[in-house]
């Protein structure tokens, strides 16, 4: 499986990104999961990014009348401050790998806690975190298909524990989704049973419009 946006592999992000943190907060920024310019919410003027101590901050000049000289606003915050990071107490380059391991079937406790360094609880909690963004994402899927476009769609069920494009599923729990042909669009949703009352709801939900579907 490869990044939609850089098509970077499983393997170029371990390659790329093992213990380079400069690196790894440049990849969040590129994926928009960094910001990259804060505006000062008492002056609502651009701030000022400072690398060195991964700080934003203000220094807009600001007349004080009562002793009669010119300062600088002063505001300051957090690089991770309204992101991901505001309060993880893992490295951003820990996060990337981990969120690279998450998404790919080898997904294990052990993997994470041996090779990135992870404590057991910081593993728990950051599963837990990715999955909720997964679960975020698959409730806010748009229906794909519409005129001129076929969809194809297909259903799978996972024996053990198994992710499939990032989304975790239970032991037996089977997923049924639908793609686009062409635009590479989709939707994938857990269901309990395969059969066309389970199924044809969401197609109707999924999928503009009515086509034939194979
Ligand atoms: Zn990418
Ligand atoms: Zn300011």
């Amino acid at each position: 499986m490869t990044c939609e946006e850089c098509h970077r592999s499983y393997m170029d992000i371990i390659c790329e990104f093992r213990e380079k943190d400069d690196r790894a907060l440049q990849f969040f920024t590129d994926h928009g999961i960094l910001p990259t310019t804060r505006d000062c919410p008492d002056c609502q003027r651009p701030c000022t990014y400072r690398a060195e101590r991964k700080i934003f901050q203000c220094n807009t000049k600001i007349v004080d009348k009562r002793h009669k000289r010119v300062k600088r606003c002063g505001y300051s915050s957090s690089l991770y401050k309204g992101t991901w990071f505001e309060n993880a107490k893992i490295k951003p380059n820990t996060a990337l790998l981990f969120i690279n391991v998450f998404l790919e079937q080898y997904f294990s406790q052990e993997i994470c806690e041996n090779e990135l360094g992870l404590s057991a609880k910081s593993v728990v909690q950051w599963k837990t975190f990715c999955s909720e963004v997964c679960m975020y994402w698959m409730e806010n899927q748009e229906p794909i298909g519409g005129p001129n476009t076929v969809v194809e769609i297909d259903k799978t069920t996972f024996g053990k524990r198994k992710v499939y494009h990032g989304v975790q599923v239970r032991c037996g729990l089977s997923v049924f989704g639908g793609i686009e042909r062409g635009s590479g669009r989709m939707f994938i949703v857990p269901v309990e049973e395969i059969d066309s009352d389970t199924l044809a709801p969401l197609c109707q939900t999924f999928i503009s419009g009515h086509h034939r579907l194979q």
